[in-house]
């Protein structure tokens, strides 16, 4: 029996051929230079930090060459699979603005390319195993979980690199005969790659390969010599074959994934050469750091750090437009400059290249993040704004529906000090500004901080009293504040900071003190905006009963 034969013998029922698959997938139709990019994330339920960061990448360099980002499934670990996990995946990216112009939808599929679901192409991948084994380039291994495990440890014991290769593969270069004699009594089988790598050279004997890649340039990648596995005993695929087949079949370009995957690109650039096709450009990105509690740099960790999963973001409230352009901060390292240079610019207009992007783990700054995410929602409209806020505590946070009762009222909040010359940074994130704003309303209203030392008790009831007697809403700004300054000097305060700092035995404090006894009659805190506007929002009747109730 030759090599065709057994490929036959292995998969009867598969009829296409690769000339046929490359009829169906034709070269795409697409301007020069265009990148075709895809996300291929595994469906565990999880999605994180991470795969927004490489989907970022994946999605500028498509669109900015006027070519096509693309989503594919990679269900072909059937344990790590979790019911919806598909549509967690379309929603959460579509949040941050990521969308997809061909691929898995949460429909079905859209695009000429597909089935873009690994596990629905096993066709196309036995197609290619076929072909492989019919060119003496993949055969079927019948070693069992018990010879394995004796291999690995003759091999520890000889201090030699553990795997399935060259002498080791009883079944690599076996008689015909044997095999024909295993598939007769049904032993289970997988395939596996015969690599013509060289096992265990040394020195000067391992041949090395260079290939391209976007972010760290040319890499000098040693050759494979493993037997690696690419069908299983199932006959599902394994990563490594399937996206090989899938990333030339869908014409991709441009393959963006995280460095961990690094170690197996000697298999990668194997598998590529023995199927007879030119690989795509790899793009490895840098793992998410962070700064860790012992001020050293570490990876991002899912047990340790819920900053790493998307939910947290979409929980705590983050604006989309910060999350995106805090990752571009740490995805380019020219973009803050450019951003400095261009406040009012979109995202888009920003050239984003992949050489321009870490290669030695990208760190990430929760802090970072709520600095810039200030400075975006400062040029967020109010109106677009209170939509975010509703939306957001209808999904996430119902408890402050109140709080959307009165859209006008809500509004000027937010727009407290927006308009100043030196604006106030307040807002954050949809958590923390329900929490800075609630204070405006009744059902939330507490007094959370002390009133000052400075100021006895007896002198707080007397400061409210006069400030209640005296209060007109209609007062204007300075107006308001002469009434203030009348009620400080009137009870032994002084009108002016410095003057009570001069003369400490003078005074009992100074009218920034009675102040923070209005402000902490109205607010319940001892910081807050300007008292004037947060009053004129608030409107007489709870200014008024604010101060009686206190
Ligand atoms: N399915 C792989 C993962 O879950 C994707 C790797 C790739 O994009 O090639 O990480």
């Amino acid at each position: 029996m030759n090599n065709k034969e057994l490929s036959n013998l292995l998969f009867p029922n598969i009829i296409k051929t690769e000339e046929d698959y490359e009829q169906i997938y034709p070269k795409r139709n697409l301007p020069e230079n265009a990148k075709v990019t895809r996300l291929g994330p595994s469906p565990t339920g999880f999605i994180h930090l991470g795969n927004l960061y490489g989907a970022f990448v994946d999605e500028r360099l498509a669109h900015q060459s006027g070519g096509i980002f693309y989503l594919r499934i990679e269900d072909t670990d059937d344990k790590r699979y979790v019911e919806g996990a598909v549509d967690t995946i379309i929603d959460s990216l579509a949040f941050f603005g990521i969308n997809f112009d061909e691929g898995v939808t949460k429909t079905g599929d859209d695009g000429d390319y597909g089935d873009y679901t690994q596990s629905h192409r096993e066709e196309i991948y036995k197609c290619f195993a076929k072909k492989l084994i019919s060119e003496g380039k993949a055969y079927p291994c019948f070693l069992t979980e018990e010879e394995i495990s004796e291999i690995r440890s003759s091999q520890e014991q000889q201090k030699l690199t553990p795997g399935i290769y060259g002498e080791w593969s009883k079944y690599r270069n076996c008689d015909v005969s044997l095999i024909e004699e295993k598939l007769n009594k049904n032993v289970p089988y997988v395939i596996r790659l015969k690599s013509d790598g060289k096992p265990n050279a040394v020195g000067k004997d391992i041949k090395r390969n260079s290939v391209k890649d976007a972010i760290r340039g040319n890499l000098d990648v040693p050759e494979n010599f493993q037997d690696i596995v690419i069908l299983k005993a199932t006959g599902i695929p394994t990563y490594h074959f399937a996206h090989t087949i899938d990333d030339h079949l869908m014409r991709t370009t441009h393959v963006v994934r995280g460095e961990e995957w690094l170690p197996s690109l000697p298999i990668h650039v194997e598998l590529f050469e023995k199927l007879g096709w030119e690989a795509p450009i790899y793009c490895h990105t840098a793992q998410l750091m962070k700064i860790g509690e012992d001020g050293n740099k570490r990876k991002l960790s899912k047990r340790m750090d819920p900053e790493l999963s998307l939910d947290y973001y979409m929980s705590e409230g983050y604006h989309p437009e910060a999350v995106r352009e805090y990752l571009l901060t740490i995805l380019n390292s020219n973009y803050e400059e450019w951003r400095a240079a261009n406040p009012s610019a979109s995202i888009e207009e920003f050239n984003f290249t992949a050489e321009k992007m870490s290669t030695s783990g990208a760190l990430f700054d929760l802090n970072k993040l709520n600095d810039v995410s200030k400075d975006t929602l400062l040029n967020i409209p109010a109106c677009s704004l209170y939509d975010y806020l509703e939306n957001w505590s209808k999904i996430i946070a119902p408890e402050y529906k109140t709080f959307f009762e009165d859209r006008n009222y809500l509004e000027q909040i937010l727009d407290i000090g927006r308009e100043d010359k030196k604006p106030r940074k307040d807002l954050i994130y949809s958590k923390q500004i329900m929490n800075f704003i609630s204070y405006f309303f009744d059902d939330y209203f507490r007094v959370e901080d002390e009133m000052p030392v400075e100021v006895p008790k007896e002198d707080t009831r007397i400061i409210l009293d006069e400030y209640l007697k005296s209060y007109d809403h209609s007062d204007d700004q300075s107006q308001w504040f002469d009434k203030i300054r009348n009620i400080a000097t009137e009870n032994g305060y002084a009108a002016k900071p410095k003057d009570f700092k001069k003369h400490p035995d003078e005074y009992k404090g100074h009218v920034g003190h009675v102040s923070t006894v209005i402000r902490i009659a109205l607010t319940g805190r001892s910081q807050s905006p300007d008292i004037w506007t947060v009053q004129q929002i608030l409107g007489k009747e709870k200014v008024e009963n604010r101060i009686k109730n206190y």
